[in-house]
């Protein structure tokens, strides 16, 4: 389809205000928020979306895991809709910008469009996925995971919280569980605007970043046994000391990274020994490692290694050794023509840009799975997020929304 002209912009003041009005819904204690899913402050964040969605003119609908879908319709009843989105929720020390960028920058294009009195031949559909960040009900992307079928929506709302209240239950109290079926809805495709969550972008002075793939992972727990003994009257050769061996597989972990690169990552994140005392010598540690890479064939790889070289690490040393998986995706390959719209977007508008890979999770990732799917990333104040100190330049926030505009446009064509 033809691509829109390089002058057709959002306004980035609008898209500004909106964000900050936003973020007076839930506001932290340190200048973010915390708006939690299924909180009365969840709700009110969703009420002022579709307020705003109405006066833009779009029709609201809701499923019943509580997405949130606005609509502006095209010139053409049969062809399916272009998505755009992301989720309103946030960390309890979250920041504004992570997930609620993407959903405000999607209400930014369609009033754009209404400004200039642009119709599209698909329509346009911004949503706002139900409980991405997973803190309160885990895991993250539930809703957009029930829509893609990753999830039973029976399973999904069965989730507790921490108290012990039942994730259906919370969405009832907060009034939007929606009539609408779950994934009954047809994409044309989705594409999702996000903060880089990283530094990358900013390191490397670019305003746009075009995520290619998103990481695959593997969770592995790891349980050593040895045997507690006095740190001061047990010999050197004696020992059968688990700290250790928790310190040397840690080391492999980081080499082994090292050894698939490029974008290959990994690292013991969860320690812990035991009886964890001054003087005793760990009878026992219990660790977590998280691989990731975008490269299949190397997340396998660094998994085998591992288990390989921890086996051996355990028999040097006498220990007994478990590895339990705990966790595992895929990595996303995104839609080749929906990544090429964004990097044209980019270009056309004159954004220096750069391929990415996303190192987090995202609802797009999902998605991804079901439609052709592609997201746009914009750089973050020192890769901060999950902080409250979450900081992007209005700048930024109005070029990662230019770019959307125009990949939603060329997607969407314009009608003639
Ligand atoms: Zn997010």
């Amino acid at each position: 389809m033809a691509a829109p002209g390089e002058n057709l912009r959002i306004n980035p003041d609008r898209l500004w205000d909106t964000l900050m009005d936003m973020a007076k819904v839930g506001p932290g204690v340190a200048g973010g928020n915390n708006r939690q899913t299924l909180t009365d402050e969840d709700s009110e964040g969703r009420h002022l979306f579709a307020g705003w969605c109405a006066k833009a003119g779009c029709k609201m609908g809701v499923d019943s895991m509580g997405n949130m879908f606005a609509r502006r319709e095209g010139t053409d009843p049969d062809a399916l809709p272009v998505y755009v989105g992301s989720h309103l929720d946030t960390q309890p020390t979250g920041g504004k910008y992570d997930g609620i960028l993407g959903v405000l920058g999607g209400l930014e294009v369609i009033r754009s469009l209404n400004d200039l009195g642009i119709k599209t031949k698909h329509p346009i559909v911004v949503t706002n996925w139900t409980n991405e960040e997973g803190t309160r009900f885990a895991p993250a992307m539930l809703a957009s995971g029930v829509f893609a079928g990753m999830h039973t929506e029976d399973w999904a709302k069965d989730r507790v919280d921490a108290d012990g209240k039942r994730f259906g239950d919370e969405l009832r109290r907060i009034g939007w569980e929606g009539d609408e079926k779950v994934g009954e809805r047809k994409m044309h495709a989705f594409f999702e605007l996000h903060i880089e969550q990283g530094p990358i972008l900013e390191a490397e002075n670019k305003q746009i970043g075009v995520v290619t793939h998103g990481q695959g992972l593997w969770w592995l727990e790891v349980t050593l046994t040895g045997k507690d003994a006095h740190t001061g009257s047990t010999p050197m050769n004696m020992r059968v000391n688990a700290g250790l061996g928790m310190a040397r597989i840690t080391e492999a972990v980081h080499r082994i990274a090292m050894d698939h690169q490029p974008a290959a990552v990994g690292a013991v994140g969860q320690a812990n020994v035991y009886p964890n005392s001054r003087n005793v010598i760990p009878g026992k540690a219990v660790f977590t490692i998280d691989f990731r890479s975008p490269d299949l064939a190397k997340l396998t790889s660094m998994r085998e290694k591992l288990e390989a070289e921890a086996a051996q690490i355990a028999a040097d040393l006498g220990l007994g050794i478990t590895i339990e998986p705990v966790g595992h995706f895929d990595p996303v390959t995104f839609d080749e023509g929906c990544v090429t719209a964004i990097r044209d977007a980019a270009e056309r508008l004159g954004y220096s840009h750069m391929d990415i890979v996303s190192g987090a999770g995202h609802d797009a990732c999902w998605i991804n799975r079901m439609y052709p799917t592609a997201m746009v990333m914009c750089p973050c104040v020192d890769g901060l997020s999950h902080n409250e100190a979450e900081e992007i330049s209005k700048e930024w926030a109005a070029a990662g929304a230019d770019v959307l505009l125009h990949a939603v446009v060329e997607t969407a064509g314009v009608a003639e």
